[in-house]
């Protein structure tokens, strides 16, 4: 199933080119910022309901609506570094990698970093550049993991069972330069700077979410081609060990790193960024207006 955000937080499962609006099913929660989290949280008595009502529903052209980002306001955006070899190599000596960065770090040895949840945007929404004179922003196209039932000190084996769907992420970086080393927090978590969407693809519908392709152009050109087969740390083993450190929730985010080919944006720039089996999403980016 393919769940959507849309309007004033409506919530609508996507067959096709039309969306069904389920939101009757959330009862107090519908309209708010927390209906899909609450939704996820309640899947499994949910979904029967949600089915009845999609096949109730109006169809609404998905060309008429406005998506937002399918979860507004996850609890927790954590977020694997270095997780695709490439990515490390081209990082590693780069005058805009933080200088302790080692060619042995990746995910494996440096667990994960937080993202500010208040950095999430959707499909619909510009990526803003912040006027900050002279830095550098780039693009990281990643698969998101939607966490869908509480999981604490669980086995990489249970991992699949606490994982409710998967989205394109879009984690969108300040570089470090010669001059400037700030927090990676900070860096990662301007406004606009967590594109996901266009949609939560439920997992039942990803066969293998460790062979799918990620691509990302910009201007159409292709700046990263990569496919999850080639995670440094899979996707069961990041939930896993995660969840050793605190307990994940639904609705919480993951996104599982990037591949090579991270390069700068510019206002006026179109990020066009697909993963097979998940969706697609084309984004504009521009200066902030504040
Ligand atoms: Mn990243």
């Amino acid at each position: 199933m393919r769940l959507v955000e849309f309007d004033s937080h409506r919530v609508g499962v996507v067959n096709g080119d039309d969306v069904f609006d389920v939101s009757s099913v959330l009862g107090p929660w519908a309209g708010t910022p927390y209906a899909m989290t609450e939704l996820i949280a309640r899947w499994d008595e949910c979904v029967d309901a949600v089915r009845e009502a999609a096949a109730n529903a109006v169809p609404l052209p998905l060309r008429n609506v406005r998506l937002g980002p399918p979860l507004p306001r996850p609890r927790q955006v954590l977020a694997a570094p270095l997780n695709y070899a490439h990515h490390v190599e081209e990082m590693v000596g780069s005058h805009q990698a933080p200088v302790s960065l080692q060619a042995d770090h990746n995910a494996r040895n440096l667990g994960f970093f937080v993202k500010a949840s208040g950095s999430i945007s959707g499909p619909a929404d510009p990526v803003e550049l912040p006027p900050i004179d002279g830095r550098s922003f780039h693009h990281e196209i990643e698969l998101g993991v939607v966490i869908g039932r509480q999981a604490r000190a669980i086995a990489p084996e249970q991992a699949r069972a606490h994982i409710f769907g998967y989205v394109v992420l879009l984690d969108i970086t300040m570089r470090v330069d010669r001059d400037h080393e700030e927090e990676r927090t900070m860096r990662k978590s301007f406004e606009t700077f967590t594109p996901i969407g266009p949609w939560i693809v439920t997992a039942d519908e990803i066969e293998d979410p460790s062979a799918l392709e990620l691509s990302l152009n910009v201007n159409g050109d292709a700046r990263q081609r990569a496919n999850t087969a080639d995670l440094i740390v899979g996707i069961d083993e990041l939930v896993s060990s995660a969840s050793h450190v605190l307990t994940l929730h639904p609705g919480d985010i993951y996104a599982t790193g990037t591949p090579d080919g991270v390069g700068p944006l510019q206002p006026g720039d179109r990020i066009d960024a697909c993963i097979s089996s998940v969706g697609h999403m084309s984004l504009p980016v521009q200066r902030r207006p504040w």
